[in-house]
């Protein structure tokens, strides 16, 4: 029995029923974005609440991930700014390691393709001005982004 296209969206092996137009929720732009899909992955991206994300790789390669999938790219969205720092007395606190002690960042976060959680970050004390730096420059386009 001959075997159809399979459905687009990355690892899916069930074979493609529809065809699906992907669009940013505000998107100003119209990409070529359609996808043959199944019914499953039809019903997913036809849902506004679920997250998908369409990757352009180098070779031209496109990669459409959905849903828990997303967790993969190891992601993590800031869902509210930094504005809490602690740093632990040596009373409180002995890491066995000096370099690996610092300033802790609590951070809320999402994972991307999961849910909120929140991470702390450790920075370390001679980090922390560089880092503030860079970041600062940033914020005031002074500095450049770079591109993976
Ligand atoms: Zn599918």
């Amino acid at each position: 029995m001959p075997k159809g296209p399979e459905c687009q969206v990355e690892r899916c092996k069930f074979p493609a029923t529809k065809m699906h137009r992907l669009k940013e929720q505000s998107g100003p732009f119209d990409y070529p974005t359609d996808f043959a899909v199944c019914d499953i992955h039809k019903d997913k991206l036809s849902d506004s609440a679920t997250e998908w994300m369409l990757l352009y790789e180098d070779d031209g390669v496109r990669r459409l991930l959905v849903g828990p999938m997303l967790t993969e790219l190891d992601e993590f969205l800031v869902l509210a700014p930094i504005t809490k720092l602690t740093v632990y007395s040596q009373s409180s606190r002995v890491v066995s390691h000096p370099e690996s002690n610092g300033y802790y960042l609590p951070i809320r976060v999402r994972r991307r393709g999961g849910e909120e959680e929140t991470l702390t970050l450790v920075l370390p004390f001679d980090a922390l001005v560089e880092t503030a730096d860079f970041l600062h420059g940033i914020a005031h386009r002074n500095d450049k982004v770079d591109e993976p």
